[in-house]
Parts: C-alpha cells; sequence; structure tokens
C-alpha cells in the first residue's frame, strides 16, 4: 500500500505542475495585463479566462457592436445562447509584453477550424472557417505561431467556426511563451509521442509474432492487436503525428480513427485480463462489453462526425465502469495469489488514475496535462514483462521436464541394464538348472549311475545299432540279496551307501566291457553289453557277482552269505528285427527270478535263440 501513495503523490505531483500556479494573470474582460510576469523567467502562460466573444463576426474589421464575455477554455455552446453549430470571433488583448522579443502561441485543436490574427494581421489558418458546413473545412491538428512584440500591447483574434462536431468553440487552452519555451514544448511532445508510437508499435508485432510461434498463447495476440490500435490512437490524437506522414488525411478520417480506436480498445483491453486472470475477469463482463463496443463502433463507422461525437460521453462512463470492475479483479487476483497480480494492480492503478486524470481533463472537470500516454507506456511495459515472464515461465518448465526427462531416461536405461543384466544371468541360471535337471532325469541321484529312462534310450540305440552289424546283445539284472534285512540292520542310511557302493563296482565291471550300467529303481541295476560271445557274457555276469562279493560288505541277517551279494539274471539274443528288444529285459528278469529260488548269490542266463 506504500507503493500506492507513492503513486498517487507522483501523479498529483505531474498534475500540480502542468497547472497554472496561483498568482498567475487570468484574462479579464478580453483583457490580460502581464506586468507582473515575467514569461521568460515564470514560465509560459495558459491564455485561460473571459475573452471577449463576437458571435457570427467573421473578421476583426467588421466588429461593430460590444462583444459578449465567453469563458476559456470551453465550448461556446456551454452558454445557452450559441448553437453548436455556427461562427464567432475571439478577442483578447495583451498588455506588459516585452517590446522585441520573439513569443509563440501554442494553439491546441479548436472546434473545428479557425483563422488567428496578430495585431489585425492573419497569422495562421487551420483547416478552412466558414460561415456554412459547405463552406467549413474542419482540422484538429495543433499549430504554434510566432510573432515579435513591436508594441507591449498584442491582439489576438481568433475566428472559430463549427459545422462538423458536436461542440464548438476555443474548448483548450491556448499556451503563450517565448519563441523557444513553445518550440522546446511542441518538439518534447512530439518526441514522446513518436516514442510511445514506436514503443507502441513494436509491441504490438512483437507480441503478434509470438503468438503465430506459440499458438497457444492468445494473451499474446491480444495483447499485440491492443498496441497496435492504440498506437494507431496516438498517431491521431495530441500533435496529430499522422499529419506529418499524411497531410492531407480527412478531418472526418481522423476523428473516426480517434473514435473507433478508443471504442475497440476497451473491449479488448478487458478480453485481456480476462485471459490473465480468468477467475476474477468474468467472460460474461467480456461479451456484455464487447455487444456495448460493437454498437458504439457501428455508430461511428456509419454516422457523421457531428452525430456520433455526442457518444463519447456514455462510452467513458462505460470505461470509467470498466476500468473500475478491472481494478476489482486485479485486487481479487491479488488476494488470490495469482501470478504477477500485484504488478498488475499497480500498474493498473497508475494507468487508471492517469485515464481518469484525462477524462476529466478533458471534460474540463479539472485542470492538468495529459496524462494517460505515461500511464499508458507504464502500462504496456508491465504487461509486456508479464507475458515475457509467463514465456520464460513456460521456456523454465520446459527446459525443467526435460532436464528431469532425460535424467529418467538415464535411469530407466540403467534400469533395462540391470534388468538385461539379470534377466541374462536368470537365463544362464535356467539354462544350468535346465541341463541339471537333464542330468537329473538322466542320472540316478544316489549312485550318480543312468537311471533307468536313459538306459531305455541307450538300449533302443544299441539294438537298432546292433540290427544292422547284428550283434549279440546281453541284458544283466541284478538284484541285491536280501536287502530289506541289511537296512533293518544296518539302517537305511548305510543301506544307501551300499546301494551307491554295490552300484559303482557293478558299473565298473561292465564299463569295463564296453558296456552300461544303470540303476533299475529300488536295490536293482541293469547292465547292457554288445559285441560279446554267449561265453563272454557268462563270464562278465559271474565276474560281477564275484566283485560285488568280495567286496566283502558285511550282512549279518543275510540267509546267504553274511557279506553282500547279489542275483543276476542274465539274457542275451542277436538283434533281429522279429523282437521286440523289451523282451530281453523281461527274459534277463525270469533268470534273475530263477537265481533268486535258486538261492540267491547266483547267475542265471536265458538265450534267447543259437547264437
Ligand atoms: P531278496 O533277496 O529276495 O531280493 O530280498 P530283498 O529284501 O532284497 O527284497 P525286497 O524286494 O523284499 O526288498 C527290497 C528292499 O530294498 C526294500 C527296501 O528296504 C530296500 N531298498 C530299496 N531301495 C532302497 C534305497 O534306495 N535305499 C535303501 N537304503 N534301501 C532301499
Ligand atoms: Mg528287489
Ligand atoms: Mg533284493
Amino acid at each position: 500500500m506504500r507503493v500506492l501513495k507513492y503513486i498517487t503523490f507522483f501523479i498529483l505531483l505531474l498534475v500540480m505542475q502542468g497547472c497554472n500556479s496561483v498568482d498567475a494573470p487570468e484574462i479579464t474582460n478580453g483583457k490580460l495585463a502581464l506586468h507582473s510576469w515575467d514569461i521568460e523567467q515564470d514560465g509560459k502562460l495558459l491564455l485561460n479566462g473571459e475573452w471577449e466573444f463576437y458571435w457570427n463576426v467573421t473578421d476583426p474589421s467588421h466588429i461593430s457592436e460590444s462583444p459578449e464575455l465567453l469563458k476559456v477554455p470551453a465550448t461556446w455552446n456551454t452558454s445557452d445562447s450559441f448553437h453548436p453549430m455556427g461562427y464567432g470571433l475571439y478577442h483578447l488583448s495583451i498588455t506588459g509584453l516585452e517590446k522585441g522579443q520573439r513569443y509563440g502561441l501554442k494553439i491546441p485543436s479548436l472546434s473545428t477550424a479557425y483563422k488567428l490574427w496578430v495585431n489585425n494581421k492573419v497569422f495562421l489558418v487551420n483547416g478552412q472557417p466558414g460561415i456554412s458546413k459547405k463552406l467549413e473545412k474542419p482540422s484538429s491538428k495543433p499549430q504554434e505561431v510566432f510573432f515579435e512584440a513591436s508594441r507591449s500591447t498584442v491582439d489576438i483574434h481568433v475566428l472559430i467556426s463549427n459545422f462538423h462536431y458536436r461542440e464548438g468553440g476555443m474548448w483548450e487552452s491556448l499556451t503563450l511563451g517565448t519563441e523557444s519555451q513553445i518550440l522546446t514544448t511542441s518538439n518534447r511532445k512530439l518526441i514522446f509521442e513518436s516514442f510511445l508510437f514506436g514503443s507502441l508499435i513494436l509491441a504490438g508485432l512483437y507480441h503478434i509474432v509470438l503468438f503465430i510461434n506459440r499458438k497457444k498463447e492468445r494473451k499474446a495476440l491480444l495483447f499485440g492487436i491492443t498496441c497496435l490500435f492504440i498506437s494507431a490512437r496516438i498517431m491521431v490524437i495530441g500533435e496529430h503525428l499522422i499529419l506529418e506522414f499524411l497531410p492531407h488525411l480527412p478531418w472526418a478520417m481522423i476523428i473516426r480513427i480517434e473514435y473507433l480506436t478508443f471504442y475497440i480498445v476497451l473491449p479488448l483491453f478487458t478480453w485481456f485480463f480476462h485471459l490473465l486472470y480468468p477467475e476474477e475477469v468474468h467472460p460474461r463482463f467480456c461479451k456484455v462489453l464487447t455487444s456495448i463496443g460493437a454498437v458504439f463502433v457501428l455508430v461511428v463507422l456509419f454516422t457523421s462526425p457531428y452525430i456520433f461525437t455526442h457518444t463519447t460521453l456514455a462510452y467513458q462512463i462505460i470505461t470509467i465502469i470498466t476500468l473500475l470492475y478491472l481494478l476489482f479483479a486485479v485486487f481479487k487476483a491479488v488476494r488470490n495469489k495469482r501470478d504477477s497480480s500485484i504488478i498488475v494492480f499497480i500498474c493498473s492503478i497508475f494507468f487508471a488514475a492517469t485515464v481518469i486524470n484525462d477524462v476529466l481533463m478533458v471534460n474540463q472537470m479539472i485542470q492538468s496535462v495529459n496524462l494517460s500516454g505515461m500511464g499508458l507506456f507504464v502500462f504496456i511495459f508491465s504487461q509486456s514483462y508479464i507475458i515475457a515472464k509467463s514465456f520464460s515461465k513456460a521456456f523454465y518448465n520446459a527446459e525443467k521436464y526435460s532436464n528431469e526427462l532425460t535424467k529418467l531416461n538415464a535411469q530407466l536405461e540403467e534400469k533395462i541394464d540391470q534388468r538385461t543384466k539379470s534377466l541374462q544371468e536368470s537365463k544362464a541360471e535356467l539354462q544350468r538348472m535346465n541341463e541339471t535337471l537333464k542330468e537329473m532325469s538322466y542320472q540316478d541321484q544316489l549312485t550318480k549311475l543312468p537311471n533307468r529312462r536313459f538306459f531305455d534310450e541307450i538300449f533302443l540305440e544299441e539294438w537298432n545299432r546292433s540290427l544292422e552289424t547284428n550283434r549279440l546283445v546281453a541284458i544283466y539284472y541284478f538284484d541285491i540279496d536280501h536287502f530289506k534285512a541289511y537296512n533293518d540292520t544296518y539302517g537305511h542310511q548305510q543301506g544307501d551307501d551300499t546301494l551307491e557302493q554295490v552300484g559303482k563296482q557293478l558299473g565298473k565291471t561292465i564299463q569295463g566291457y564296453g558296456g552300461t550300467l544303470a540303476r533299475m529303481g529300488g536295490e536293482e541295476f541293469i547292465g547292457l553289453t554288445t559285441n560279446n560271445s554267449k561265453k563272454e557274457i557268462a563270464e562278465i555276469a559271474e565276474e560281477t557277482r564275484i566283485q560285488v562279493m568280495n567286496l566283502g560288505i558285511e550282512h549279518v541277517t543275510s540267509k546267504t552269505k553274511p557279506v553282500v551279494t547279489v542275483s543276476v539274471g542274465v539274457a542275451s539274443s542277436l538283434a533281429t528285427r522279429s523282437h521286440n528288444h523289451r523282451d530281453l529285459i523281461k527274459k534277463a528278469d525270469e533268470a534273475l527270478y530263477y537265481s533268486k529260488n535258486d538261492g540267491k548269490n547266483k547267475v542265471s542266463i536265458y538265450t534267447m535263440h543259437d547264437q
């Protein structure tokens, strides 16, 4: 809130500077005495007060009757005796000027054409004042006129005619100063307006280009268009810059641009605020304002200046209501802690204050100087700042997200690497396990000898091979004798050890003859040899039996011998297609049965056919 105080103070300071100081001489009875006022030292003077006025007089030389007294600045129709449309001659006599000094007069836009005499000599014609609408050519360009004071008294006559505007007369103050004072002021105004115009054009184009490149930023578009409209308005108000470039542009066109830009900018501005603070600036307000603005725009486009210039007061009231609404909305945005709302609020107050100042000044309710240009500049700059900030924020976020994304990607890659690695490890493990499983499915876990399944495959292979070579195939069936009793006596664990030992011994012997031994299950083993003669087969069988016995594993509960023994059943056959190889196992089993019945620790051989 301290900022607000400073702003108010600043505006007051400017207003005070623009006003005449209290003791500046005023015009009374059409006369201005400058004896107590040194223009060069004390500064320029506004020619305000009671001017003499001659209604329907076109030339100083035609004055015949006594004058009326008219207040300046004011339109002549503020006094009820004069119609807005008409013409009249203003007269002022200034005394106390410094002889030989060069003076200047700044004549603002007067409504609507005028001719100015200094000491009865025509010095300036703006437009073409006339006695009828047809004869008048309106022009509103502010002008300067310079003269040398050949005497200390100077007579100024101004003929003003108005047939085009809603009001006529000397509605703004003329300024008297030294030539250099007037020139400096005009130049300063021109420079400031050119600066404002340039800034606005640039800001406008810049934001439109921003929008073209980033369609989401409708704020930028609205702001850009608003800037362009305001820049167009600046060309046609104040010093009428546009006439520097287009000197022949008709007055009606200029005044149309002035009104149109004003009527269009307000809704645009409100929409812009809506985009800034959608929650606080209601779209319905914007829509209603746009409709009202559209009606005013149509009136300006399709009626004559005399008619449409009457709409300005109504629109000024609408403007003030809108500005108050927007201020309230921005105030709410501040309360709701919206982005940049404090800056917008401060600049809005500043701008609104300058606009209100100008509206009051134009309506002659206060005396001041045009401030809205500067207010506007501050405001436009603050808005550009906010848009730039929102863009930077977008860029910052994009950068942040992209960085985070890169980081995430890296992490993801690392994770993928890890996963791949562990997957590969799992795969290797699986392979190992598969191999083990395969081994396990082909191998007996206790004795590490091939199991029955493996034996079946090998047996089939060997059988088929033997079909071609016509070899003798022998199956040896081993069964440990009284093994149940062994377990009962020595325990299952020792039973296992013995099983392993016996298996190993049997395997050693059979493998020694190029054969294969497998565990059949329980305490039974099965052997296979090929390419041995009948005799050799019998010897192999006998050898296995003896070697097991010779292991000398104690077996006290055996009814056959006090050591572990095996019974052996052998079956041999030439491989032929007429036999199923499985029959050989069956026959070996039968042979084993004989051995068992024969007292165990025996070999029985079954020969399937003569070899
Ligand atoms: P036989 O002389 O008639 O062959 O009598 P046996 O007791 O050896 O035969 P039986 O078929 O009655 O019993 C076989 C026993 O073998 C039963 C079981 O206790 C034992 N056995 C089978 N497999 C295993 C094994 O893997 N480990 C141990 N420790 N014992 C086993
Ligand atoms: Mg058995
Ligand atoms: Mg047994």
